[in-house]
């Protein structure tokens, strides 16, 4: 494992004699004699660097130019002090050694002295004496570095242990018995097929019930993650949301439901026979979602909509949980603070979808600004949980994800009921890679690592916010360009200030009029939505418009994949892995499309591969194909009604659950579009973009929507390739959709 993290030697605009550059060969040649591997890094004096050297180095040499100890020049000080300090901020325990002439603590200023491990004196210490302490606290250092469960899973896999159990492919071996799964075996390397073991495997501990080294691992993420009790989930949020509400939610109870969920917030309504009591949030006119206002989340206000519900008959029931998507999908945060201490004691459980947010706790521009953390003041009544996508974030493979919970004061989580819900959802054969990726994702985070990989994260897509708004600005008066949704003031240069992002009645940029609170939200600086000319936030169409998915077309074309694609606008996420390499990128794709735009390109030049897939765009143009469509979503006032559809509340005619199990029984029948106004629907319709569930099970469809369906179908046939399409609608292409039957 060493060879991979080399001991790297940094000699930074040194001037040492030459017996001391001697002593340095000697060193270097006593490390290499015994085995390790050594970086020589030179004349290197910025942090991007020094920042590299503590990810794949497992000791560093700093070479100490004479003269920063003589004190007759500040500057090699002063870069010795700045290589500690941004070694330091990033990694806690690399090994930092000092070395050249008559280094003597006396002569090495305090606070660099207590944040390395040693110093070697090039003319006294013996090279191997010097090389095999070094090589020992490196050694120390890789042995500490793997979490409970991945130490324990790479171990296993080392072991070379035959096996008897399942799966069945043997640790790999089955695939070497047949072609195609020698292909397999070489694409995905050994390893991972090693350590794909199935639960039987002792030494490893259990994720289902939370033994061993899993549990040690769970532990551990749940102190870095500041919660009292933190589960691995390898089915993804899905899965966690669904372990979370069965396990404090039973047929008939009233919920309380953030209306722009998850899907699988719905299953979950659809799983448990609860009575939904939905939060309306509100939105811009370009589509984007914004807060549910702080007045729905008024005790009394809850109170008296149970008392009004026709389907509860118990008016003093207290609601079992409250599901808030938090972040929404745009990247609008509440103060969770506020909201627990608004709802403590008012509903049972509160529940922060958070699976946008995992990174939250890291940063102290989001304090107070995600569920759980215990920093932050504790609710008296209330359990509080979160369930985070620690893939879609942080360093997760794809369905690792996690539930974080914190106690109240007078309440503690059974940790015997709700596993026994987390094992009627979790599979008997977890994944153990995605086990160990919620262990590293997790130890990624632990300590000041955490902290410099979301500071890096919110740099770049501030650099990125501020390019965009700077090319605008020197563009020639009347020319166009794309802009990013919001905070202006964030976009002046200056450090990142909590201030600037949260939302204002007063601000303009974000389009939510006057249904915004002062202070209760914020926008995560990482969510970052690029809007294209056409559409302003109030709704208003301009006379040309960028339909977002042209650009998106063309960008995929070029290698570039959005996260989320709107009418005027694409949504691209900066995750913690983000570089400034991809953010550039997109920037010279953003200016090529421009050029191609401008100049009404053929599409047969620019977009070769989607015109080779539809044939019917062979001799159009880039710009005609935009304003083609342009004016098609403005002839139908497109943008207003896909916003529309999601403020007027449908009306509930049965239970989720009674739906489903209408569905069931065949009491359904297959419905057109035209004749769906006023049915009840069987079936979640979730329309993409945005992939927000429009209407619910056991809802009644309106008017509104079904001018929606028809104008989408209209949309689909006249631009095919490009529009989105509803899930929900029947799969046989007749878009029917399935309704309770009359
Ligand atoms: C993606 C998402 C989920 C589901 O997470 P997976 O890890 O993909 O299963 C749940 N809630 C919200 C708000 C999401 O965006």
């Amino acid at each position: 494992m060493s060879a991979a993290f080399p001991i790297a030697i940094v000699t930074n605009s040194v001037t040492p004699a030459p017996e001391t550059w001697q002593a340095l060969d000697a060193l270097e040649e006593a490390f290499i004699a015994s085995g390790t591997a050594v970086e020589r890094i030179h004349a290197v004096d910025d942090a991007t660097s020094y920042g590299r050297l503590t990810t794949d180095n497992s000791a560093v040499v700093y070479v100490v130019d004479p003269r920063a100890l003589r004190g007759d020049d500040e500057a090699p000080m002063l870069a010795l002090r700045e290589f500690v300090r941004v070694v330091r901020g990033q990694n806690e325990r690399l090994p930092i050694y000092l070395f050249g002439e008559q280094l003597t603590a006396r002569r090495i200023p305090v606070d660099v002295l207590s944040e390395i491990e040693g110093v070697v004196n090039a003319h006294e210490d013996t090279p191997q004496f010097a090389a095999r302490s070094i090589q020992r606290e490196a050694a120390n250092y890789l042995a500490k570095m793997a979490p409970p469960f991945f130490k324990a899973l790479i171990h296993y896999a080392d072991d070379g242990a035959y096996s008897w159990h399942s799966p069945g492919h043997s640790g790999g071996t089955a695939f070497l018995k047949s072609p195609v799964g020698t292909l397999f075996h070489n694409f995905f390397g050994e390893n991972l097929l090693r350590s794909d073991v199935s639960s039987s495997v002792k030494e490893l501990g259990q994720l289902l019930d939370h033994s061993g080294p899993v549990a040690d691992s769970e532990v551990r993420a749940s102190e870095t993650f500041r919660a009292d009790h933190l589960f691995f989930v390898t089915n993804g949020t899905s899965t966690s949301n669904k372990i979370v509400w069965n396990s404090c939610v039973g047929a008939g109870d009233v919920v309380l439901v953030d209306r722009n969920c998850h899907k699988s917030i719905l299953h979950s309504l659809m799983l448990t026979g609860a009575v939904p009591i939905y939060l309306q949030p509100t939105r811009n006119r370009a589509g984007i979602i914004g807060p549910i206002p702080r007045s729905e989340f008024d005790p009394a206000e809850i109170r008296r909509r149970i008392e009004a519900h026709p389907f509860i008959e118990d008016g003093d029931a207290t609601p079992r949980i409250l599901t808030l998507t938090q972040s929404t999908y745009d990247g609008i945060l509440y103060d969770a603070d506020e909201i627990k201490r608004t709802l403590d004691g008012h509903v049972t459980a509160l529940h922060f979808d958070e699976a946008w947010v995992p990174h939250a706790a890291f940063h102290e521009l989001y304090a107070g600004m995600h569920a759980v953390d215990d920093r932050r003041e504790r609710t008296t009544d209330s359990l509080v949980y979160a369930t985070q996508s620690t893939h879609k974030l942080l360093a997760g493979l794809s369905q690792a994800s996690q539930i974080l919970v914190q106690d109240s004061e007078t309440r503690h989580l059974d940790r015997d009921i709700f596993n026994e819900s987390y094992l009627m959802h979790t599979s008997t054969s977890p994944q153990y890679a995605i086990i160990a990726s919620c262990d590293v994702s997790a130890e990624m985070m632990r300590g000041v690592g955490g902290r410099a990989l979301v500071e890096d994260a919110l740099t770049e897509a501030l650099e990125f916010r501020r390019a965009i708004s700077r090319i605008g600005r020197e563009l020639p008066e009347g020319d166009w360009w794309f802009d990013v949704w919001g905070p202006e003031s964030a976009l002046s240069d200056g450090a990142l200030q909590r201030e600037d992002w949260l939302l204002r009645p007063g601000d303009d940029w974000h389009g939510f009029d006057g249904s915004v609170d002062d202070g209760f939200t914020m926008l995560d600086p990482l969510k970052v939505t690029l809007t294209t000319p056409g559409l302003s936030v109030n709704g208003e169409f301009a006379d040309r418009g960028i339909p977002g998915p042209v650009l998106a077309k063309y960008l995929a074309e070029h290698g570039i994949v959005v996260e989320k694609i709107g009418l005027y606008s694409l949504f691209v996420l900066f995750t913690i892995g983000v570089t400034k390499g991809r953010w550039n990128t997109l920037i010279a794709e953003l200016h090529r499309f421009k050029r191609a735009y401008d100049q009404n390109a053929g599409l047969r030049l620019v977009m070769p591969r989607f015109v080779a897939e539809h044939p019917e765009y062979r001799g159009r143009r880039l710009r005609d194909l935009c304003d083609e469509m342009h004016a098609a979503y403005r002839e139908h006032d497109f943008a207003n009604l896909s916003t529309d559809i999601y403020l007027d509340d449908p009306e509930m005619t049965m239970l989720p659950a009674d739906a489903w199990a209408a569905m069931i029984d065949g009491e359904v029948e297959h419905v057109p579009i035209a004749e769906l106004a006023g049915r009840t629907t069987a079936v979640l319709l979730t329309p993409y973009p945005p992939g927000i569930p429009l209407v619910v099970p056991g809802e009644r469809v309106s008017e509104l929507i079904v001018e929606y369906l028809r104008v989408e179908s209209l949309l689909v046939d006249e631009f095919p390739g490009f529009s989105g399409d509803t899930h929900g609608l029947a799969s046989d292409g007749t878009r029917t959709v399935a309704c309770i039957r009359e």
